[in-house]
């Protein structure tokens, strides 16, 4: 192992949208960064291919205890942010167990280890607004009951509270990230937003000339993730771990980002979006608005979201453009 004075972290989920931009941020900030992958990451490196020779990679899996003791107590970080998780709400209905062990238990697994290791080692998760759930508090914040109804939230809610658990049991610097719907260049396609811009790119490349959605008057409160890693950062530099929302605090439909998205190539998004009713997910009918207040985070962190809606559809549709040659 490399000995240098910098501060050392291990990025948990470093091949994910998020991963790959905080380890950015990380590096920027001087960090010695080291990030957890596993053996089906190889052919997954695609957000982090322009860093490998700035980071390390260790193979791991929150699946796998051993592995992870052996990452901390060779890299022996400042540092451990978990981001890994089966991260799609949807598919945790089709695969509850497996989604319950990597998002759930992954959390409980990495913080037991940083107990045994180091119990100075401090620690982010990564946890989402599903686990508000079915509430009916509209914006949530930090003292909204949770009620989560899927199993990807459930999972999470376990993750939050073991978080919460480890930092009054036993002293640790550990914090949860409430945060909402994030997305960017790199956000997975399965994502409604991703879906959206890199259709637009194939229609204006003739590649494609429908696109199939479920719901369309489903609201999100959908943020930037460059900006939401800059609030993880900032949690672990706080005197005191803590808990917090990040979100925008503005919420836009589907249809909002289809007008905004299809606007910026000149197109009229109703003649390409159809409505294929496999996609409509049955709980989205529930009356629940994702909405955050972001309060604490501003007064405490000093964060604010910087990119608006707008910002952020055309930054999403300039690169998918870009990626067909096509300037916006
Ligand atoms: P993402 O792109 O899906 O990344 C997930 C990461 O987890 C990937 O690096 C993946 O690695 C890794 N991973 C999955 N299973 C693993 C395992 N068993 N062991 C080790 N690593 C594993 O997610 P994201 O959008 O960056 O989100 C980051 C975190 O924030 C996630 O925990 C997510 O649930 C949470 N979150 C995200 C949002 C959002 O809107 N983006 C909102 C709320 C909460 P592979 O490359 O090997 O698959
Ligand atoms: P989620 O909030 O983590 O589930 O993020 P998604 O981007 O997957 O979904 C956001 C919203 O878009 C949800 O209410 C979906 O029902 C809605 N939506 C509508 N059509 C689609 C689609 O084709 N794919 C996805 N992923 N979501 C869709």
């Amino acid at each position: 192992m490399r000995k240098t004075n910098k501060k050392k972290v291990i990025i948990c989920g470093i091949t994910g949208q998020d991963g790959s931009y905080l380890a950015e941020l990380l590096l920027k900030k001087n960090y010695e960064v080291h990030g957890i992958v596993r053996r089906s990451s190889n052919d997954n490196f695609i957000r982090i291919n322009h860093l490998l020779n700035r980071i390390t990679l260790h193979f791991g899996d929150v699946l796998d205890s051993l592995s992870l003791l052996k990452i901390i107590s060779e890299v022996k970080p400042d540092e451990v942010y978990n981001l890994a998780a089966q991260s799609q709400v949807y598919i945790g209905f089709d695969i509850p167990e497996y989604t319950s062990n990597v998002t759930g238990l992954g959390a409980l697994r990495l913080l037991e280890c940083i107990k045994l290791v180091n119990k100075n080692i401090k620690y982010f998760q990564a946890v989402s607004s599903e686990i508000f759930g079915d509430t009916k508090d509209c914006p949530q914040n930090e003292s909204t009951q949770l009620n989560p109804k899927n199993p990807y939230g459930i999972s999470k809610m376990y993750a939050y509270q073991m978080t919460k658990s480890y930092r009054d049991s036993y002293n640790m610097f550990a914090c949860n990230g409430i945060l909402y719907n994030h997305e960017s260049p790199r956000r997975s396609e399965n994502f409604v937003t991703r879906k959206i811009t890199k259709a637009i790119a194939k229609i204006i490349a003739k590649e494609q000339n429908e696109l199939f959605l479920g719901n369309i008057d489903d609201k999100r409160d959908w943020g930037y993730a460059k900006d939401y890693v800059e609030a993880m950062y900032l949690m672990l530099q706080q005197d005191k771990p803590d808990d917090y929302i990040i979100s925008t605090g503005e919420i836009h439909s589907v249809r909002d980002f289809l007008d905004v998205a299809f606007k910026l190539v000149n197109l009229d998004w109703h003649k390409y979006v159809k409505i294929n009713q496999n996609l409509v997910r049955p709980l989205d009918h529930r009356n629940v608005i994702f909405q955050g207040d972001n309060s604490k985070a501003k007064k405490n962190l000093n964060w604010k979201p910087k990119t608006s809606f707008n910002e952020l559809v055309k930054l999403m549709v300039e690169s998918d453009l870009k990626e067909k040659g096509i300037n916006l």
